[in-house]
């Protein structure tokens, strides 16, 4: 939304095209229960308008699907983007035409659509993945992935329900569910490293308070390293005293969001040490929250240090355990035969449901570029030349894909996203810009340019014990084929650092880039 906004200042003329049937990305598809922003509510909308800034009050500081659906609505409404976004509107492929400088775009329905320059804005976190179980398709009761969630409420008042995967989306999913289930059984393969969210509503004072700051709040985010409020304490863990450092963790696991994770001590995803102490007063307190402590044991990681993956928010999730009505069960103990008409199968027991929920994730980063045929020059596949890992010119241009330019694609600085998508837009446009007035029809990026950037993201992931691990982060899914060993598919030097780099680019007129 942003893009076309940007991109129509520059007198373009701009298509849109949309798989869903409404705005909002991320926050048109994932309307399952409980899911909510990790990121705080007035961080992470626009900051471009300062209308829209006055105009727009959030109600929770880690507002709920519904609102964020409203809000991105609201923005589409009142900056009149829709007349320009076609939606039921899913890619199918792409071609670069080497004759005549432009891009063939196929849809499902077979229509062609011909542009000067091809904009990706896919989402990271937008290509749903399903479980490699067999009978996926026999069951009968409702089954639904939290990614693809229906607009229609669904019912579990006295419901035997079963929610597979314990990630970001089903922690949150389970949360709720277990309120008003009959019985909810959680099938989990790995735990994760969750902490309290500690949302409040936002009253009108309070709001008021919020947006009087904004400038500085949107200064901060473009100083902090992954664009959130939350600021890297620059002690070490070892520089100060035991009761310092665990007074200093106790207010972080009191204190709303990603505090504990994005303002802790400077080393503690770097020095294994470092990482065990954090890991181990997390694990104390899930102890302390769960009553049985075989319970407690399943959900505590165990192979992987915390911060070292996204850290999932939660509102009284370990307490769900506590529950009659919940039973947790080990996939890896216990793994899943198959799906049947009335439930599942494990190789322990056999399960009767009547609704079962995928929060199984997303093919992440790349997952949605895959799922288009996308053709380069010389008949080149970006598939193919991303088998083992995607390369890429600043996160936003790949060589042999002229004119093609990503927003939020691989090696682009993630963390609170918004703050990044307006920085990438903001680029974009700057280059389109550029070449517009010069009458400059044709952009690639220089190979050796795209080595250098490849080493680069290289060289930032080096010493990462989040680079040790298997997450959506590093490339991995188990349920995707081909997806079963680490990549670097994503950036991981700071925001800051990047936004240097990419301005120096065009400071210095893209020498990175061949034009024609
Ligand atoms: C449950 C959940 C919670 C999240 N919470 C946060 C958070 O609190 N903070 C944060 O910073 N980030 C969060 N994220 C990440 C989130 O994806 C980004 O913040 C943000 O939505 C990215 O915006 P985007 O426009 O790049 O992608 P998206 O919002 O994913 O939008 C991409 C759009 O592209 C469309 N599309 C994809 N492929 C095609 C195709 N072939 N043809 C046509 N259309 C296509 C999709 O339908 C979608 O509408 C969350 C993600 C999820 C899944």
């Amino acid at each position: 939304m942003y893009l076309l906004y940007r991109l129509r200042e520059l007198g373009l003329h701009v298509r849109v095209f949309e798989a869903g049937t409404g705005v909002g990305g991320t926050w048109y598809w994932n309307r399952y229960p409980g899911a909510r922003f990790d990121s705080e509510s007035y961080s992470y909308g626009y900051s471009f308008s300062q209308e829209l800034l006055d105009e727009w009050d959030w109600t929770e500081h880690f507002a709920s699907q519904p609102e964020i659906e409203r809000y991105l609505n609201y923005v589409a409404d009142k900056f009149d983007l829709r007349p320009d976004i076609r939606f039921s509107s899913r890619v199918d492929s792409a071609a670069y035409d080497e004759d005549n400088h432009c891009w063939t775009v196929v849809l499902g329905d077979g229509s062609r659509h011909r542009s000067r320059f091809m904009i990706t804005a896919l989402g990271p976190l937008s290509a749903p993945t399903m479980p490699r179980f067999e009978g996926v398709q026999d069951f009968e009761g409702q089954s639904f992935h939290t990614g693809l969630w229906p607009k229609q409420s669904i019912d579990f008042e006295g419901k035997r329900v079963a929610v597979i995967g314990t990630g970001a989306s089903g922690i949150q999913a389970i949360q709720e569910v277990a309120k008003a289930a009959g019985h909810l059984t959680v099938f989990q393969r790995r735990p994760n490293w969750c902490t309290p969210l500690h949302n409040r509503r936002i009253e009108k004072e309070e709001m008021d308070r919020i947006r009087a700051g904004y400038p500085e709040l949107f200064q901060r985010c473009r100083e902090t390293a992954a664009c959130f409020v939350h600021t890297v304490d620059p002690r070490g863990t070892f520089e100060v005293t035991d009761e310092e450092r665990n007074a200093f963790w106790e207010e972080l696991y009191a204190g709303p969001g990603f505090g504990i994770w994005q303002g802790n001590f400077r080393d503690m995803l770097v020095d294994r040490e470092a990482n065990r102490l954090i890991s181990d007063f997390v694990a104390d307190k899930i102890r302390e929250r769960v009553n049985d402590p075989r319970i407690a044991e399943m959900l505590i990681p165990k192979d992987h240090g915390f911060g070292t993956r996204r850290v999932p928010q939660e509102t009284h999730y370990y307490e769900v355990y506590n529950q009659p009505n919940v039973k947790l069960v080990s996939m890896l103990e216990a793994p899943v035969e198959r799906i049947t008409a009335s439930g599942l199968e494990t190789s322990e027991a056999d399960y009767e449901f009547d609704i079962i929920i995928y929060a199984t994730g997303f093919d992440a980063v790349t997952g949605s570029f895959d799922r288009i045929d996308i053709t380069g020059v010389d008949g080149r596949k970006l598939k193919e030349s991303w088998r083992s890992g995607p390369t890429t010119f600043v996160g936003v241009m790949v060589d042999g894909f002229p004119n093609m330019f990503m927003v939020m694609g691989p090696h682009a600085a993630l963390g609170n996203n918004p703050r990044s998508i307006e920085y990438n837009v903001e680029w974009v446009r700057d280059l389109i810009g550029y070449m517009t007035g010069r009458e400059l029809t044709v952009a690639d990026a220089r190979p050796e340019a795209v080595a250098q950037w490849n080493d680069f993201v290289r060289q930032k992931a080096e010493g990462l014990l989040s680079n040790e691990i298997d997450s959506w982060m590093t490339g991995v899914n188990m349920n995707v084929a081909g997806k079963q060993t680490r990549r670097l598919v994503r950036y991981s030097g700071t925001a800051p650092e990047y936004r240097e780099r990419c301005d120096e680019i065009a400071a210095e007129g893209y020498r990175e880039l061949s034009f024609t």
